[in-house]
């Protein structure tokens, strides 16, 4: 996988946060302040943006353009956090030009782990960590048992989605929604929707 698959994929994220951006804001206001969608939609719009305007030469360069440009643009929790995933998973591709199945599962373990140094959130308190930590898992496995990309992707997408649906009986425990108290039961959480967005996308233009 080269810099374009990685300037592809941050597009592909675009265009699907675009396209979900009511759902995953409805999804906020049932449990938060209704602005998730429109946060992720513009700070995914300007890291389309920013891509274009200095093309990086790397993977490693893409996805730090990414992760610094959500931290600039993307308030509330989740830019932060967004920012620190991808920004993680910059720094540890470094300035490889190819990047492998087994590279891109360790970077998104370091994403993984700098999302929970930042949020401390563990799986099960109704954040994006559950839907970021059983694709990490997913990809992991892939990649050793030597699955073809679109295998992991897809299987890594899969493991997304179930975790965010997972989040609906979940008592939230971390962030704006934990204010709900047993009030946040019964409602998807966002920012693991969003989350299984993000893999869906890779899924998308690895398949
Ligand atoms: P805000 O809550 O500041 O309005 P957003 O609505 O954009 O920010 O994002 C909310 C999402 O951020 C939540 O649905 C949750 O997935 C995620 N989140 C919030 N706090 C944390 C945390 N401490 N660790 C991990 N994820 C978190
Ligand atoms: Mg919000
Ligand atoms: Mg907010």
């Amino acid at each position: 996988m080269d810099t374009s698959f990685f300037t592809g994929w941050l597009d592909e994220i675009a265009r699907l946060v675009a396209e979900q951006r009511e759902h995953l804001t409805r999804l906020d206001a049932a449990i938060g302040d209704a602005d998730h969608g429109t946060n992720l939609d513009r700070g995914f719009a300007a890291v389309k943006a920013a891509l274009a305007e200095s093309p990086p030469s790397t993977p490693g360069g893409a996805l730090t353009l990414a992760g610094t440009t959500l931290i600039r643009k993307v308030g509330g929790a989740s830019g932060p956090l967004y920012g620190t995933a991808f920004r993680q998973m910059g720094r540890t591709l470094g300035d490889a030009e190819e990047i492998s199945l087994k590279d891109l599962a360790t970077a998104m373990g370091s994403a993984l782990a700098g999302v929970q140094r930042l949020g401390a959130a563990a799986e099960g308190d109704k954040t994006m960590v559950d839907a970021l930590a059983p694709a990490v898992q997913a990809l992991t496995r892939a990649a050793e048992e030597g699955a073809e990309p679109s295998e992991a992707f897809e299987a890594a997408a899969r493991a997304a989605r179930e975790g965010a649906k997972a989040t609906v009986p979940m008592q939230a425990r971390k962030g704006r929604a934990s204010y709900l108290g047993p009030r946040s039961v019964g409602h998807e959480d966002p920012g693991a929707a969003s989350t299984a967005l993000v893999l869906e996308a890779l899924h998308a233009v690895g398949a």
